[in-house]
């Protein structure tokens, strides 16, 4: 089973996807934990290519390229191994998070992040959890964590706002595969919503 997380920056995904391994651990399932950008050793390089580089150092399309080329890198040595495996696979951001961020941008843009998609990954998780979240708290959580040393941080909260309609869009779009978690309550509050949607769509 391939699970993935997505939402805006400081929406909670990376205290979340610790908290629903440990659950599903305690189930006796095997885990695997992973992230995008990275997740692989080829891919986590990338990343750094992409978000520790100027905001001009790549044109938007050869963006979506780096991305594309550390998604199939990731999918290749990590996630597919490790389905093939009987492992449940726990990403935080996938594919979603660059239709959102470098996709919306425009519909050219959109349509590029879609078709490089069907060419070279071909694939999406079997559930996806949206940590829906307040732009404005999300972003006062994400300043305030330790270590803003990428470019990404910082894009304000209008960009924000954006993301989220964005990410809302899509689970409409998606109702089968994206299930939406309200973001705004204590950290347990939050893994007992995505406990439960999981063991849902686990049975
Ligand atoms: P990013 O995409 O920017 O990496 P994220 O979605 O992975 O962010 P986290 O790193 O999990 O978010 O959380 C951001 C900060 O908010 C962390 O300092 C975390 O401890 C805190 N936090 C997470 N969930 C909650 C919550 N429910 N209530 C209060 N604080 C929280
Ligand atoms: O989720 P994480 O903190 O690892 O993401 C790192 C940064 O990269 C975030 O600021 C996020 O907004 C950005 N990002 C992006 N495009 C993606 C994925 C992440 O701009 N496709």
């Amino acid at each position: 089973v391939f699970i993935s997380f997505e939402g805006i920056d400081g929406s909670g995904k990376s205290t979340q996807v610790r908290r629903l391994a440990d659950h599903l651990q305690a189930r006796g399932l095997r885990v695997r934990l992973t992230r995008e950008p990275g997740g692989s050793p080829g891919a986590e390089d990338i990343r750094k290519l992409v978000l520790e580089g100027a905001g001009d150092r790549w044109s938007p399309e050869t963006e979506i390229l780096l991305f594309t080329a550390a998604r199939r890198d990731h999918m290749e040595r990590v996630i597919l191994p490790a389905l093939a495996a009987g492992e449940v696979v726990i990403c935080d951001r996938f594919a979603d998070s660059t239709r959102m961020y470098q996709g919306l941008a425009s519909a050219e843009m959109r349509a590029l992040v879609d078709q490089l998609h069907d060419l070279m990954i071909g694939r999406e998780p079997d559930l996806t959890l949206l940590i829906d979240m307040d732009p404005e708290v999300g972003l006062a959580r994400a300043l305030a964590r330790q270590g803003g040393e990428e470019r990404f941080e910082g894009r304000g909260i209008e960009w924000q706002r954006r993301m989220r309609a964005g990410f809302l869009d899509l689970a409409e779009a998606h109702p089968d595969r994206i299930r939406v978690v309200d973001g705004a309550g204590e950290i347990d509050a939050v893994a007992g919503q995505i406990a439960t949607l999981t063991d849902a769509a686990l049975t």
